[in-house]
């Protein structure tokens, strides 16, 4: 599939100028929780939770949205945290 094509069916741009789906959740779910197409996944999909990139700071508001969804980025903030407490 080219890329135009994906974009045209899979994707729109948020108020930030982000490409992200039309249809939560994603349409390459599989109904037994798998990535139906893990093997050609997307760069975003293959580097999330995002929290290895040299510029964290960078991507700090959706770091923290993840906080809400992923596991290991709420436990990756907590242990950040707890150095800044003391
Ligand atoms: S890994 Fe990405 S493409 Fe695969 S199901 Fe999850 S969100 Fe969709």
């Amino acid at each position: 599939m080219k890329s135009s094509q994906f974009i045209d069916e899979y994707l729109h741009q948020d108020e930030e100028g982000d490409y992200v789906l039309n249809f939560l959740p994603c349409p390459f779910l599989g109904a037994d929780n798998k990535c139906l197409v893990y093997e050609d996944r997307p760069k975003a999909c293959r580097e999330y939770p995002h929290t290895n990139r040299k510029n964290m700071l960078g991507i700090l508001d959706l770091s923290l949205k993840n906080t809400l969804v992923c596991p290991a980025v709420s436990k990756i903030f907590y242990e950040i945290g707890k150095d800044y407490k003391k």
